[in-house]
């Protein structure tokens, strides 16, 4: 998020400069690189719909977007395999509703009934469901590439990239002036952009304010499947909770989210939890599977809100300090679009492009947050 703010306010001539403080420079913890990089339009309200369309438009032209002199930009693999929620007798009526929306929204999905489930992924168990919701133009990507064609870029536009943990916030007369690391204090005349993902909430504590954001963590597994009828699979999601999507050199990845994975900034892989948690139901839905193997894996953090919503815009007890946090899961598929809505926020004092006004932290004040109930 913090150089896809940069980069849209330098590229869009909204600001002179901006200095971007990382406390780990070879992103072994933030969440960008560990994430499973899915890509989807299938949300349940229609700003999110919004930063989806926007952000996956903006990721079909990324590697042009961010070529620098004389190097192309990073191929960021974006697969156009789709993405396919499983519905059941019990889920169905909700996600059908769900797809409502999204067709009015103008995404572009298919609603598969058994029999066309059953024929066009043939290695589905499909006897307990009555179909699919299949997003057409969805898929996955690296989200690595991503991370580091936006920093390149907004470096190459004039970022100053600060390999330091921001330790202190100066705030002055109610207004967020300047931040501190071990060796740099940098003055802010436009905005302090707080877009430290899990970490959010302690940044905004330096600057004595409060952002509902905390760490969950979350596992992933890489699995060799027996056979490579997967390539062509799209990012699947079962009624049980766990996901798959093919990844590249003939693997898979496969992930879970539980409600008890810890709150906590722990990065600690659970290899044994995928046989207990996981298996048993990847193998009851696709049978083949019950031979794949495990090869790897790791954890990342999820930066969760209480409404499962991203917090864009500023913070309503602090001026001159802003929010672009706690992207609960699905910052991949976001971040073009949430980088320049608060871009627009904080340059021209409003959203120009998408209409993020739903996402700023005062919803949780008023009373009108709202669940995001597509969440992965
Ligand atoms: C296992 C997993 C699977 C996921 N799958 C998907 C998916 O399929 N699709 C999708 O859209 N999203 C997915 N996500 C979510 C997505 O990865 C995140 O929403 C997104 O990457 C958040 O980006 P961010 O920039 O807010 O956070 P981060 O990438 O974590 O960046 C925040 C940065 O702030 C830095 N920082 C924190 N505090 C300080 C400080 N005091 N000083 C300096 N630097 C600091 C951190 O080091 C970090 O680099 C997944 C996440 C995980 C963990």
């Amino acid at each position: 998020m913090g150089p896809s703010v940069a980069y849209h306010l330098l590229s869009q001539g909204l600001c002179e400069s901006v200095a971007l403080f990382e406390q780990d420079p070879v992103h072994l913890h933030s969440s960008t690189g560990l994430s499973a990089g899915g890509i989807r339009h299938l949300f349940s309200s229609a700003v999110n719909i919004a930063l989806a369309t926007y952000s996956v438009k903006f990721y079909e032209g990324f590697s042009e977007a961010m070529a620098t002199d004389g190097d192309p930009g990073p191929d960021v693999a974006f697969r156009r395999n789709g993405y396919l929620f499983l519905l059941t007798p019990q889920n169905a009526q909700a996600l059908l509703r769900r797809a409502d929306l999204q067709e009015r929204e103008g995404v572009a999905l298919e609603r598969l009934d058994a029999s066309a489930l059953k024929k066009r992924f043939p290695e589905l168990e499909t006897a307990d469901l009555v179909g699919g919701i299949f997003g057409l133009r969805d898929g996955f990507l690296d989200p690595y590439q991503v991370m580091r064609g936006f920093s390149q870029k907004a470096q190459e536009l004039g970022a100053q990239f600060i390999s330091e943990r921001a330790e202190a916030i100066e705030v002055e007369a109610g207004r967020a002036v300047a931040v501190r690391s071990q060796g740099w204090r940098v003055g802010a005349r436009l905005a302090v952009v707080d877009a430290a993902g899990a970490w959010a909430g302690e940044v905004a504590r330096m600057a004595g304010v409060e952002v509902p954001v905390v760490p969950q963590s979350r596992q992933i597994y890489q699995v060799v499947p027996p056979s490579s009828a997967f390539d062509r699979y799209p990012l699947t999601i079962d009624p049980s909770g766990f996901y798959f999507r093919p990844e590249t050199g003939g693997r898979m990845l496969v992930g879970k989210s539980f409600s008890d994975d810890p709150r906590e900034f722990v990065w600690d892989w659970k290899r044994s939890l995928f046989a207990d948690a996981i298996w048993p139901d990847l193998a009851a839905r696709v049978p083949v599977l019950e031979n794949a193997r495990l090869e790897s894996g790791w954890a990342g953090l999820y930066e969760v809100t209480p409404d499962d919503n991203a917090i864009i815009g500023p913070h309503p007890d602090l001026q001159q300090f802003y929010v672009i946090a706690g992207f609960s899961g699905h910052g991949m598929m976001q971040g073009p679009a949430a980088g320049l809505a608060l871009a627009e926020r904080i340059a021209l004092g409003s959203y120009r492009t998408i209409d993020a006004s739903g996402l700023e932290l005062r919803r949780f004040a008023e009373g009108r947050e709202s669940r995001e109930d597509a969440v992965v």
